[in-house]
């Protein structure tokens, strides 16, 4: 059994406390590895690496520090297939999705190469005689990044990225159920001249977690994962002191007017509900057919599904994949029964699909119409391949849905009519919005977050506010007299 241990100080360091977790193929249902989790102790171990490693960071300089993003951006760039490779095998995504999840990490490096421009200053000559004022931002310290099972190399580097080009250390803690991709992107990081200590992973489960919560010397942390341990990271992250940003879950909606192309409607609700088996947190999670349209969209979409072809992410013919776990699997599946029971129609059950009764962790393609609010399966987020459709009657009530929800991720609109896509954007309430564009994850140079229960804390993830999340600022009032002004004066400094 390979073994998956920690990263610490540059180098691969064992874990000592005895604990260790499974990971599997998803594609066959086989463990592949276990991997090591650490101990409060070893946690603390990484963060000093970290801690020791930061002056001298810091104190590179930006042409340096962006020299070394360029050459990680090259290495990721050479390596794309590899880490698409390791990822499928743990993950479970087909490799074109992999490769797309790398790209996208990628785009995040090319932002971080502009941290000389990224960390400019004001400066204001003059403000009073002889005086002049400039704002500086300076790195934090350690920072740490917890990150979710579903991209297991993008939000790393969505953190990472920035974190280190601004002049921070890192200490990772990626998801436990595929922690072999952040070993690849440590050893490209060293090779790519990040000094040893500036970037650790550390690999486990609360217990790691907990540890970085409460270390004095972790000054941030960023997260992202489901909502309740998003709710819990900020609140004892805050409560310890630290600049919290936590990304937490999403129900996303598709609403779908009744002036829209409902080919282009339906094909993109079929790639943005079961993209990644659906395991996105932009994933459109429910349709919202508007008006006398949902029959015929829903035969739109149910039409296409049996094409879609099931199988191992390394296959490359397959188009959707298993779930990470035998347990999501059969969570993910028992909304099918739930929906049932509560009234809502199954137009089609991924459960009769060959595929599932395989050893790997597949759900065929499934779609759920006449889907009402109190139903569990528009509640919880699902997380898998079962897509929600729901009817309502006008564009208000559609928009109502969308503002009542408790999460605000991402939500989508399909229409023809650009003063109705405009009212939409202006009054829905969710943090990403795409207009006939049904996954609007922003580009690395806009900021990445929601609203409402998909995010604790004040900044969103990556971009400029990425940046201004690992920094904090520092005014300086300089002044350099001329001897001939100079005078005693006791009074409050004020403008002359
Ligand atoms: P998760 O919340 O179970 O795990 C995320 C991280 O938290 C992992 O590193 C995990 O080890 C750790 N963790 C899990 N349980 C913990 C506990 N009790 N105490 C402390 N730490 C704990 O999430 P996941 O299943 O890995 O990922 C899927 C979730 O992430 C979905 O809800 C999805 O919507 C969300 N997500 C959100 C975004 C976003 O940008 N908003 C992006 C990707 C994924």
């Amino acid at each position: 059994m390979d073994r998956v241990s920690h990263w610490i100080g540059g180098k691969v360091v064992p874990g000592e406390s005895g604990r260790v977790g499974p990971v599997f193929d998803p594609a066959t249902g086989e463990q592949t590895h276990e991997v090591d989790f650490a101990s409060a102790e070893e946690v603390g171990i990484a963060v000093e690496a970290a801690r020791e490693a930061f002056p001298a960071w810091r104190a590179t300089s930006l042409s340096k520090r962006a020299d070394v993003m360029f050459s990680l951006r090259e290495l990721v760039d050479q390596h794309r297939i590899d880490l698409a490779r390791i990822l499928t095998s743990q993950h479970g995504k087909v490799l074109s999705d992999a490769a797309g999840e790398v790209q996208r990490g990628l785009e995040n490096i090319e932002f971080a190469t502009g941290i000389p421009n990224l960390l400019k200053g004001d400066f204001s000559e003059q403000v009073s005689t002889e005086v002049d004022v400039y704002s500086i931002r300076q790195p934090l310290g350690v920072v740490a990044g917890i990150t979710p099972f579903n991209f297991p190399a993008m939000v790393p580097i969505w953190m990472f990225a920035n974190a280190i080009a601004c002049g921070n250390t890192f200490v990772l803690k990626p998801s436990e159920k595929d922690p072999s991709v952040s070993m690849y992107l440590a050893e490209l990081l060293k090779e790519a001249g990040v000094p040893d200590g500036v970037f650790n992973v550390v690999h486990g489960d609360r217990v790691a977690v907990d540890a970085i919560l409460e270390h004095p010397d972790i000054k941030a942390v960023s997260f992202v994962g489901s909502t309740p341990i998003a709710r819990y990271i900020y609140e004892t992250g805050t409560r310890n002191g630290k600049r919290v940003q936590a990304l937490g879950g999403a129900k996303n909606h598709m609403i779908v007017l009744p002036d829209a192309d409902l080919d282009m409607a339906a094909d993109a609700a079929v790639s943005a509900g079961y993209g990644s088996a659906g395991e996105r947190c932009m994933a459109v999670a429910t349709v919202v057919a508007v008006g006398s349209i949902a029959d015929e969209l829903v035969g739109k979409i149910a039409e296409r599904l049996p094409v879609v072809k099931v199988g191992a992410g390394n296959d490359p013919e397959s188009e959707m994949g298993p779930l990470i776990t035998r347990e999501h699997r059969d969570r993910v599946a028992s909304y099918l029964d739930s929906g049932t029971e509560q009234g809502a129609t199954i137009v089609r059950d991924g459960r009769k699909d060959a595929v599932y009764e395989g050893d790997g962790f597949f759900l065929g393609l499934s779609l759920i119409d006449h889907v009402t609010p109190d139903m569990d399966c528009y509640r919880d987020e699902i997380f898998g391949p079962v897509l929600g459709v729901m009817r309502v009657a006008t564009y208000e009530e559609a928009v109502g849905l969308v503002n009542d929800n408790p999460y605000g991720n991402g939500v989508a609109i399909f229409t023809r009519d650009g003063g109705a896509a405009r009212r939409f954007q202006f009054e829905v309430g969710a943090g990403m919005v795409g207009v006939n564009v049904p996954i609007p994850v922003p580009v690395a140079y806009y900021s990445f977050g929601g609203w409402k229960s998909s995010l604790f804390g004040d900044s969103h993830m990556y971009g400029p506010e990425g940046v201004h999340f690992y920094t904090k600022g520092k005014v300086v009032t300089s002044r350099w007299p001329d001897p001939s002004t100079s005078q005693v004066d006791l009074g409050f400094p004020r403008t002359r």
